[in-house]
């Protein structure tokens, strides 16, 4: 099998990817940092995230799994004391495959025939440096509302952890193909009105996001990527047909990660 090893760059996890890298040589199976059919990061969530994104032109072919050497990652679930047990179960090549749902974001421009699109594990934030985002949401073609505030932004579920957590979205189980949109502080006055709640959207549904003035540049956000856009005409997100595979070596059920990441690490 082939495999790669990414890391956050600090000592610790350089170190621990020489050692995996080592036992699995002398397991027999080959590097191939261009077309691995697993991927194993070592350092955080961000780490998680960034290889994801270097591999998602490979997402049918790509398994993927996360050593964390800071503090509980979420993605990143196995410890660096577990490092021997992880490269005997990758070297036994009986794993199960998890997927997780994806976003996709579409974002049309002036003078642009085609959008460009991207996909997101965590999710899609709109905002902007001056000024509010004026932006009228659609959900499947209707208008919704007129949002004025710092921002939006559009979670999958298993980044439903993350920025949506601290916006006080809801925590989604990946098995639900869904997408979740929340406000960040939202203007509600007698001119601008928004639901002020959460909202989670099914896989058949879309969102688009329109801006309603001359100020249509925007720092779009797709984890941990900024794009400064201007002339954005709109921003449509559904739920994407990718997935993302997960090697799986035990059973490690969600709302225990969440527990154990936000709750209490004892395990
Ligand atoms: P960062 O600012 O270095 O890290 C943001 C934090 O989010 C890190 O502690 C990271 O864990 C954690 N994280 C990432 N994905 C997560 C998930 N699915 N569930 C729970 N925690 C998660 O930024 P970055 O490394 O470039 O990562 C970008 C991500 O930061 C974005 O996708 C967004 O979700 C998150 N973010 C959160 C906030 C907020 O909560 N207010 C604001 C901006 C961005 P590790 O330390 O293990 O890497």
């Amino acid at each position: 099998m082939k495999f790669a090893v990414t890391t956050k760059g600090d000592h610790k996890s350089n170190k621990i990817k020489m050692i995996i890298e080592q036992y699995l040589l002398d397991f027999d199976l080959e590097i191939d940092e261009e077309e691995p059919e697993i991927v194993i990061t070592v350092g955080g969530d961000g780490t998680f995230l960034h290889a994801v994104h270097y591999y998602f032109h490979r997402l049918k072919e790509t398994a993927f799994i996360g050593l964390h050497t800071g503090h509980l990652g979420f993605y990143a679930d196995w410890l660096p004391e577990e490092v021997e047990k992880l490269v005997l179960e990758i070297a036994k090549e009986t794993f199960e495959i998890v997927e997780y749902p994806l976003l996709s974001t579409e974002i049309y421009q002036e003078n642009q025939e085609e959008p460009d699109r991207y996909l997101a594990l965590n999710e899609m934030t709109i905002k902007k440096i001056e000024g509010s985002v004026v932006v009228d949401v659609m959900i499947n073609g209707e208008l919704f509302e007129r949002f004025r505030g710092d921002g939006l932004c559009v979670s999958t579920p298993s980044g439903s952890t993350a920025y949506n957590k601290a916006l006080g979205g809801a925590i989604i189980h990946p098995s639900l193909a869904t997408m979740q949109i929340t406000e960040m502080s939202s203007i509600n006055n007698r001119v601008y009105r928004t639901i002020g709640s959460p909202l989670i959207l099914p896989s058949h549904h879309v969102t688009q996001f329109k801006p309603t003035t001359k100020s249509n540049n925007f720092f779009i956000t797709i984890d941990h990527i900024t794009k400064n856009l201007d002339n954005v005409q709109a921003i449509e997100c559904s739920v994407a047909k990718e997935r993302i595979r997960f090697a799986r070596f035990r059973p490690f059920p969600f709302w225990k990660r969440v527990h154990e990441s936000f709750i209490s690490d004892e395990r």
